[in-house]
């Protein structure tokens, strides 16, 4: 492997960008640390203007014959793709827990192997774009999904492979090219990525990764003149600053937000299972955009379901996440980990109570205990602002309007866990939910054919099974009259 090489658990990885289907350097470095254990990674490469231009212009070089190959010319590399991913599942996952903290296990079972089917899903979906027409009396509508041409894909580093994947699959699936700027803070599986697709058969210019900090290569990306698309995944303060950018040239965009997600138990539910989901939410040591942090119990078995959930969180160990016993592995970053600590700082001067947790954990320096604040009046910062961090609230409720209208009490709209018995019951608190996805006695089930994606200020946008391809198409109707040709 030409260039500058990192070893990650015994990985090598490229730390240069992918542009033009060959390794690109850049004299400006940014370190990239392991909230493992604060190591030093690797210095990786910060993209600039120069380097996005590049890779624009690489990607842009690359479209016409991408596109012209159609969703069947297009299966067999993406099929490789998926199965280059699916065979370096270990190394890949013990490079994203190095990188971001996430749980080794989690990585090799579950989100590895997910990053491999989004790209294999979508591959197959778009077979079924072709053909579409509607018939109307006069004319047959020729429905086409025509690639829409250069893609800028953004994502964050809780999932970065995973979420990058769900935007690179249906994006060349449907015959664009792509630029990845992938999270600062965990970039290198992203960097792996591109050797795999490259390994495929992917043809140079069609996937490209360039590295870099987000006000700096991310900027350059949205503000780019030749960018057709922009798909974002990350927080709503960084989204309205892309909007902007969107707005100036009228380039559609998908934004996949924060959340401040309500979890509703009802007493008639299976409580055993509710408590353990609920315990749950602190997974990926609550950085987890789906996470139902807002816990809202009905009132007459609170005290009962408390000490369930209490059971069930403060035995989890928080620690290693290499280790396959390890619940609560390390926040990101030291930043992050400060603005996790203000957040509890300033829900305890507001009178919140921890019932558990609350501090940082004895493990090491960016591991936090899993935190479940009570007195949580609905205003308060602590219920109202997303931490991104193993930090739960514990409100209660009486009847079914007040627990919707308690759940209802942010700006965020991304998720929403309900645990119900009775389905009438169910159906009525779920529908009055604002939320792009809301599960009920269930939690994080997705299937890729299903909408995905926030209301209000968790996003703009769905994508997800035929949602991608609407988002990543530039859909035409050819209306023909009846019987005009021959
Ligand atoms: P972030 O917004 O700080 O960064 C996300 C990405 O945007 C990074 O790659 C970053 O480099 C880039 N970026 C930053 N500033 C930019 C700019 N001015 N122009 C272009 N790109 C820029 O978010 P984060 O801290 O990395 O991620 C955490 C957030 O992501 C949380 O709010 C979380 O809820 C959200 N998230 C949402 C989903 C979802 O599917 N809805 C999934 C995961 C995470």
């Amino acid at each position: 492997m030409a260039g500058n090489i990192a070893k990650i658990a015994g990985v090598e990885v490229s730390t240069d960008h992918w542009i033009g289907g060959r390794r690109v350097s850049s004299p400006r470095r940014f370190a990239d640390l392991s909230p493992v254990d604060g190591s030093h990674l690797a210095d990786v490469a910060a993209g600039g203007k120069a380097e996005v231009d590049q890779a624009v212009a690489a990607a842009r070089k690359a479209f016409p014959a991408w596109a012209a190959l159609g969703p069947k010319g297009r299966l067999p590399y993406l099929k490789k793709f998926a199965e280059g991913i699916k065979a370096r599942v270990n190394e890949l996952a013990a490079v994203e827990t190095m990188d971001n903290g996430s749980l080794l296990m989690g990585n090799v079972h579950r989100v590895v192997p997910r990053a491999a089917q989004n790209i294999e899903f979508f591959a197959d979906w778009a077979l079924t774009l072709e053909g579409h027409s509607i018939d109307s009396p006069e004319v047959v509508n020729h429905v086409r999904y025509d690639p829409a041409g250069v893609a800028a894909l953004i994502t964050p580093w809780n999932a970065p492979l995973m979420l990058t994947t769900w935007k690179v699959g249906p994006a060349l699936a449907a015959g664009n090219t792509v630029v990845v700027k992938p999270p600062e803070w965990a970039p290198l599986t992203c960097s792996l990525m591109a050797d795999i697709a490259h390994a495929a058969g992917v043809p140079a210019g069609v996937l490209n990764v360039v590295q870099g900090i987000g006000e700096e290569a991310g900027d350059a990306l949205v503000n780019h003149p030749d960018v057709d698309r922009i798909s974002f995944t990350g927080s709503t303060d960084t989204a309205k600053i892309i909007g902007q950018a969107a707005a100036r040239s009228i380039t559609p965009m998908s934004a996949e937000l924060g959340g401040k997600s309500p979890f509703i138990i009802c007493a008639d539910a299976d409580l055993d299972t509710a408590a353990q989901t609920v315990a749950g939410q602190y997974m990926n040591a609550g950085q987890v955009c789906l996470a139902g942090t807002r816990i809202m119990v009905e009132k007459k078995i609170e005290e009962q379901f408390l000490e369930k959930v209490r059971n069930a969180s403060i035995h989890m160990i928080v620690g290693d996440p290499r280790d396959k016993d390890t619940r609560v592995g390390p926040l990101i970053h030291k930043e992050h980990f400060e603005r996790v600590a203000g957040f509890v700082e300033r829900a305890k001067a507001d009178g919140a109570i921890p019932l558990w947790g609350g501090s940082r954990a004895n493990y090491g320096e960016l591991y936090f205990e899993p935190t479940m604040f009570a007195h949580v009046s609905p205003e308060l910062e602590i219920a109202q602002r997303e931490v991104f961090g193993p930090v739960l609230t514990w409100q209660s409720f009486s009847s079914d309007d007040e627990a919707v209208s308690l759940a209802n009490n942010t700006k965020y709209g991304l998720a929403g866990t309900l645990f119900c018995g009775n389905e009438k019951r169910a159906m009525n608190i779920a529908s009055q939910v604002t939320a792009g996805t809301l599960w009920v006695n269930c939690f994080f089930v997705r299937d890729l054919a299903a909408p995905f994606g926030g209301a209000r200020d968790s996003g703009i946008g769905r994508e997800g099974g035929t949602w991608s391809f609407d988002f990543y198409s530039d859909i035409k109707n050819i209306s023909v009259r009846k019987g005009s040709l021959t």
